[in-house]
């Protein structure tokens, strides 16, 4: 007597393959996983194939009850768990065609077939059974097939989901294919052991086995399967076992800027070439995906001893690549070393170089980055700090001031204060270092504050001690304009130190946008009808729109050293500046030219509309607590 596979069937095969979806769903649920569409589509697979399993097993149950009269039951639930298994199929090829990103239109052709097998597939084991050539039950409970109809599906969309894969191998990283390739494998493999030996147990389990491996590849998110790259995190442990075992390794960091922002996919053919990277030119090497753009590769340097080598060949072959897309990089190679791996800031080191370095160009890491780096990240850490405090006497804040040269009363009597920050282990850092990460990080404001009160409280003692300031100008920066309290904490400061208003001045330096005009303006208004007195700072500096610095109510303009620099080029500069500054002061601004530092620049100023002169030529910038050098003191006989 033939042997039917249906009847040569145990419950434990899908007990187990319920089981295993059961682990996966509690993976997907308590481990990190990206959110991505491609999740929904797995969860499908993990669901089917359980309600798959519970079908078979109630199918069995029903049969095995030997109750005739409930055959019929037994048809439904074995046509329905085919269509369940086959339903799999259908959903792995869907989600091939998703995770990979495959063209929408190849995409959708695949679709189709699949949908035709699939829909084939299950009306025609329907129609064969009613024809009585399918599956059949006799009265004495023996199951006849004159047909294999599912092993011949089974083969039919194994074969097609090869042939998925193996369609799309360029659009993915080899290791990814690989690992799905053998789960198919070797679930294709117990299910022809099964067949020869007319067995079913294990059938629905053999459909976990690939979706295992997808949980592993796709979704706990070690790769990114278009371009072999694991993402930051990965990095910062790898960076950690590594530094664990002492193993000495290099980075190149890759960063593309046109794709810096969120959702700018690389193109195909780049993801190609990133793909490579990560996998042609060094042994064990590992790509990371730290953020849109910006790829490190990491290789060790014991399985790459001849990595010098190495790395040029990979910078040609990049080299090649960029003749024939063209699309802007910035690279650079550094080598592991102690501190870096310990504090584990590789990315944001790189990150930091590449941030100076001009398009298109390669450039290696040398130790004076890694200090500079360093030493910006501690003033960072610093200003955080200061912004915290948020203490008006922070001791590590600075008021520097210059004295101003008036013209018209022939003193120094009034002065810029300048910020300087004085920190435990750098000394003393001027504001080319610190002001725009301030401004970024949203600590200027802070410091403002601190150098106003600072500045507020050396006016208050140098009148008390009897020498004429008629006024100090304070930097201000237009970001903080936009703080809600800006009027409100000036007035506050100014009032607290017991000065008179007219006392201070601010200087603006002016902006570009549309909206930052309209709240500067309204500013400026409020306090300045309080008797703040304001100056337009670096005038002649890139952007000047006329029309506007007209309409904001400005006592002085500051023309910028880079005005007086050219109005000694030659007499049509000098004519132009000079009619500037005359225009303005026809308009009743007076005019400050900044960066005098001799006797021939202030010659020329002088000549040309100037009421204020500031620069080296009177003094560098000094402590505050020393402009009293610089003033008048009339009491005195
Ligand atoms: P700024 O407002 O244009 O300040 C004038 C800068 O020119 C100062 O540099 C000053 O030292 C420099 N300088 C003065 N005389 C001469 C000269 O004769 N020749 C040359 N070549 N330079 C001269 P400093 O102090 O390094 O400040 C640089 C910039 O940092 C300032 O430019 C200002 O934009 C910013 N800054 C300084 N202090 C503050 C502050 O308290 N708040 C804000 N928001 N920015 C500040
Ligand atoms: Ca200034
Ligand atoms: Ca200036």
């Amino acid at each position: 007597m033939a042997q039917y596979s249906f009847t040569n069937y145990t419950v434990f095969g899908d007990k187990a393959a319920i089981a295993v979806c059961a682990v996966i769903i509690i993976l997907l649920m308590t481990s990190y996983v990206s959110r991505k569409r491609s999740l929904r589509m797995y969860m499908n697979i993990i669901a089917s194939i359980m309600f798959a399993a519970v079908v078979n097993i109630i199918c069995h149950v029903v049969y095995n009850g030997g109750n005739p009269s409930l055959y019929w039951l037994v048809y439904v639930l074995r046509s329905l768990y085919q269509a369940l298994l086959f339903d799999v199929f259908f959903l792995f090829a869907l989600y091939t065609t998703e995770i990979t990103r495959m063209e929408h239109s190849k995409a959708r052709i695949a679709v189709i077939i699949a949908t035709v097998f699939f829909l084939g597939i299950v009306i025609l084991d329907v129609v064969l059974t009613a024809l009585g050539v399918g599956f059949r039950i006799e009265p004495n409970g023996r199951v006849v097939s004159r047909t294999n109809l599912f092993m011949i599906g089974y083969a039919v969309f194994v074969v097609f989901q090869i042939f998925l894969m193996c369609s799309v191998r360029n659009l993915i990283y080899k290791r990814v294919l690989y690992s799905f390739l053998g789960t198919v494998a070797i679930s294709l493999l117990i299910q022809t052991e099964q067949f020869l030996l007319k067995q079913s147990t294990l059938t629905t389990l053999t459909f976990a086995f690939p979706a295992i491996a997808m949980l592993y590849i796709v979704h706990s998110n070690p790769y990114n399967v278009t371009i072999g790259a694991v993402d930051a995190r990965a990095l910062e442990d790898t960076v950690r076992t590594m530094y664990a075992r002492e193993r000495q390794f290099l980075y190149l960091g890759f960063f593309l800027p046109e794709y810096e922002a969120e959702g700018k996919e690389l193109p195909q053919e780049v993801r190609a070439v990133v793909r490579k990277l990560a996998w042609n030119y060094f042994r064990s090497a590992v790509l990371f995906q730290i953020d849109h753009g910006q790829m490190v590769l990491l290789a060790p340097k014991r399985r790459n001893r001849d990595y010098e080598k190495r790395i040029q060949k990979l910078l040609a072959a990049f080299d090649k690549q960029y003749q024939r897309y063209q699309i802007p990089y910035k690279i650079v190679i550094g080598e592991s070393v102690e501190e870096v791996s310990r504090k584990n800031e590789y990315a944001s080191l790189i990150r930091s170089v590449q941030r100076e370095l001009p398009e298109n160009t390669v450039y290696r890491i040398v130790p004076d980055d890694i200090f500079r780096y360093d030493r910006n990240e501690y003033i960072l850490r610093e200003l955080a700090d200061i912004h915290n405090k948020r203490d008006l006497n922070d001791p590590r804040v600075l008021a520097y001031c210059q004295p101003v040269f008036n013209l018209r009363t022939r003193q120094f009597d009034t002065a810029e204060a300048l910020m300087r920050l004085q920190l435990d282990r750098t000394g003393i850092v001027t504001p080319d270092q610190f002001i725009s990460p301030a401004e970024k990080h949203g600590y200027i404001h802070t410091l403002t504050e601190i150098i106003l009160h600072k500045t507020c409280t050396e006016i208050k003692r140098l009148t008390e001690d009897g020498f004429q300031i008629r006024r100090i100008s304070v930097n201000v920066s237009v970001l903080e304009l936009k703080e809600e309290s800006f009027c409100e904490d000036v007035r506050r400061i100014i009032r607290d130190s017991g000065i008179p208003e007219e006392k201070i001045a601010i200087e603006l330096t002016e902006s570009r946008s549309d909206a930052d005009f309209l709240v500067m303006k309204a500013k400026i208004e409020e306090l300045r009808s309080e008797g703040i007195r304001f100056y337009l700072d670096d005038f002649g500096t890139g952007y000047s729109n006329m029309e506007r610095i007209m309409e904001l109510p400005f006592d002085i303009i500051k023309f910028d050293r880079s005005l007086v620099i050219a109005s000694g080029t030659g007499e049509r500069s000098e004519r132009i500046v000079e009619n500037l500054a005359h225009m303005f002061r026809d308009m009743d601004y007076s005019v400050l030219y900044e960066g005098v530092e001799d006797d021939v620049d202030e010659e020329r100023c002088r000549e040309m509309s100037a009421s204020y002169l500031q620069g080296y030529k009177y003094s560098r910038p000094v402590p505050i607590e020393r402009l009293r050098d610089f003033l008048q003191k009339p009491e005195r006989p």
